[in-house]
């Protein structure tokens, strides 16, 4: 069969040697086509272009060799501390390789096989041995220079991905720039394709330098530039309502406790703009259990009683649930109608539930993005809060505001955001902070456990389930896999299960769909299901007062940001709860230092500003947490100066071609518009 002509648009089975059974793997890393590839970033390089023989290589020398292994021989010793000796060769000579602590890797060598070591070569009259190197098999490509490193999954290496990079920058040339010329001769950038070529295989360190600088200042370029759009197509700064009443003042009388200084700041704030003719865009960022949601229903009140319909959004039916309960219990006796809008109610409910929307007879709708499907009509909408705001995209949130006549906005979130990051992407976006905590709460303990400890984790858990409280346990990966070093969801959940007859347990992740999550997540929240476990998917605001212990695993593997708010799931009643992280083997050092910092801690701001702090090069995680996936190269928290000009930039050229109409500005915006506006990536 005569091979079709590749180019960027081709089907990844379309290249010899990926057939459908690869390809299909390849969909998991999201590479459909060749052109994925080229934005599929190296994670780390091999620098081959200097490989020495093994009798040139002096005593203290660091070096690259290519040799064969002889001879693997495990040392004495058991699991993790034993050691590991390999007898190498080239054509040159032979060389010991010594690894301690490396009972992990017994299977990494096989006899007679090639591989690149780096490191550090001890030579002892010619006796000479590496420590620790970093290896590779040279059978993942034998050519020379800088080879590229990827992120892999189970059944696809190193070798099938250099291919496709290759095959995908060979047919790149029918790539268009980007960037408007404009912008590229003033921010002195390399051009798009020879910074795709450079970022896979750089020929050397300055090319390098120049790919990178030009793809982070991009990515940074098209947020600010989204950023933008949004908030013009948005309307920020537009014309509002102005909304006044007692509604608010009445809705703190009744409550049973007093707001905090901060809570009352910010409700300040927020009926400030409410009352002004500009329709209001606020951010309100509080730790979990600071107390938003009464400023929320304070909000609502002041809305209803001015004869505006508020409506209240949560990210799952769950959440949504949880809300209207709440706002039920302390609205309803104050005289306002309060109605669930959700995607369970029947058709009949459904129908008489819009009739109360449309015509003004519910004052408070609460419900999840179903508020804002089509065929929901208010009757005078004005005000739309949207909690956890980062799960709700741009134009989900657009089509909601587009409901009333330019309603007053107010987004909440519990993700502390660093606030360089807040100043890049919202703009003029207003943001208030509730930093203090409501009082008499009783502290999360959290505790560090190593591997070995394990046992003594669990132990913890099981104590709390037996005086009937509820536990999450969270685990980095949905299921087991030979190519990662760490417990899944799936596999633990099949240990406890087989342990732990007598405990229920359940079972959540991202796998799964969001109707068997909500379901599961329903049950724990019941109490039917006594231990939940789950991945990361549990993040996001669920409310289970009876859940006291939080256990994670492999918590060397979470983030900082991450592992505060998998710890604001527990502590939320009135018993005293508890955080267990469990590290694995070889944690290394900073995610030692994380699980010391929240065991110090439990103030969301100063495990922000220690995110900030301690987020290097090296750790993946960062930018994820903050729900930005466009950022592959470039980091809010490192590259600030860059982002700053950028942002100028994007800034500078909008005002001169707002909307960006220009022929030169074509491509731009039809990337910005594929890459956010388009999807709902965009977290305002
Ligand atoms: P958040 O949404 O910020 O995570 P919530 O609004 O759910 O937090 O508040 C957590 C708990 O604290 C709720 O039970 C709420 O009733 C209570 N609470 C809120 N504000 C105060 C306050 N000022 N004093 C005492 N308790 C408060
Ligand atoms: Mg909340």
């Amino acid at each position: 069969m005569a091979e079709k002509t590749l180019e960027l648009n081709s089907k990844i089975t379309e290249l010899k040697g990926f057939g459908p059974k690869k390809a299909a793997l390849l969909e998991k890393l999201g590479l459909f086509r060749l052109a994925d590839m080229l934005y599929y970033y190296p994670r780390g390089y091999e620098d081959r272009r200097n490989v020495k023989q093994i009798s040139e290589l002096g005593n203290e020398e660091r070096a690259l060799v290519r040799a064969r292994v002889l001879l693997v021989s495990p040392g004495r010793g058991f699991g993790r501390k034993r050691t590991l000796r390999l007898l190498t060769e080239d054509d040159s000579g032979r060389m010991e390789v010594l690894f301690f602590s490396a009972g992990y890797m017994l299977k990494a060598f096989k006899q007679g096989q090639e591989y690149y070591f780096l490191g550090k070569v001890k030579n002892e009259n010619g006796r000479r041995t590496m420590f620790h190197p970093a290896f590779y098999s040279s059978e993942e490509g034998s050519e020379g220079g800088i080879q590229p490193l990827y992120s892999l999954c189970r059944g696809i290496t190193q070798k099938d991905l250099r291919k496709l990079s290759k095959a995908a920058l060979s047919v790149s040339e029918g790539l268009s720039e980007t960037l408007p010329d404009s912008v590229i001769e003033k921010a002195k950038l390399c051009g798009l394709s020879y910074a795709l070529s450079n970022i896979h295989y750089p020929e050397d360190e300055a090319r390098y330098s120049e790919a990178r600088y030009r793809l982070i200042y991009e990515e940074l370029f098209d947020l600010k530039m989204a950023v933008l759009l949004s908030q013009d197509r948005f309307g920020s700064g537009r014309e509002g309502q102005p909304i006044e009443s007692d509604g608010a003042g009445i809705f703190v009388k009744s409550l049973p406790y007093r707001l905090t200084g901060a809570q009352q700041r910010c409700l300040k704030a927020v009926l400030g703009d409410m009352a002004s003719d500009k329709a209001m865009n606020r951010l309100v960022q509080g730790d979990v259990g600071s107390g938003k949601t009464a400023v929320a229903e304070a909000a609502l009140c002041q809305a209803a009683k001015a004869g505006f319909q508020g409506a209240f959004m949560a990210p799952t039916e769950l959440l949504a649930q949880q809300h209207f309960e709440t706002l039920s219990r302390d609205l309803t006796p104050l005289g306002f109608t309060v109605d669930l809008i959700s995607g369970s109610l029947s058709a009949k409910e459904r129908r008489i539930a819009l009739e109360r929307l449309r015509t003004g007879e519910t004052q408070i709708a609460v419900g999840t993005h179903a508020l804002i499907s089509e065929g929901v009509e208010f009757y005078k909408l004005g005000l739309v809060i949207t909690d956890e705001q980062h799960r709700f995209g741009v134009n989900q949130r657009k089509s909601l505001a587009g409901k009333g006549e330019n309603p007053d906005v107010l987004v909440m979130t519990a993700t502390p955001i660093p606030r360089t990051l807040a100043l890049v992407l919202y703009g003029d976006l207003d943001v208030s902070v509730i930093d203090e905590m409501p009082p008499g709460r009783t502290p999360i303990i959290t505790k560090k456990f190593c591997e070995e400890e394990r046992r003594k984790a669990y132990k913890e858990l099981l104590d709390e389930v037996k005086k009937g409280r509820q536990a999450y346990i969270v685990a980095p990966f949905i299921e087991d896999s030979e190519a990662i070093d760490g417990h899944s969801a799936e596999g633990l959940y099949e240990d406890f299960q087989r342990e732990h007859k007598d405990v229920s347990c359940g079972l959540v992740h991202g796998a799964m769909d969001q109707k068997e999550k909500d379901a599961v997540m329903a049950s724990f929240y019941r109490g039917e299901i006594s231990v939940l476990i789950s991945t990361v998917v549990i993040e996001v605001g669920i409310n289970v007062p009876n859940a006291s212990v939080m256990l994670i695993e492999n918590s060397e593997r979470f983030g900082l940001a991450q592992l505060h708010q998998l710890r604001g799931r527990v502590g939320r009643g009135e018993y005293q709860s508890y955080c267990l992280l469990v590290l694995g083997e070889d944690p290394g050092e900073i995610a030692v230092e994380r699980a010391d910092i929240m065991v110090s801690t439990n103030d969301g701001f100063v495990i922000a500003d220690k995110d900030l702090e301690m987020r290097g090069p090296g750790e993946m995680l960062g930018y994820r947490q903050h729900g930005l996936p466009q950022l592959v190269l470039a980091d809010l928290s490192k590259h600030i100066k860059v982002a700053q000009k950028a942002g100028l930039d994007a800034q500078e050229l909008m005002e001169s071609d707002p909307g960006l109409h220009a022929p030169e500005n074509y491509m731009l915006i039809k990337t910005i518009k594929e890459r956010y506006l388009e999807t709902d990536a965009l977290i305002l």
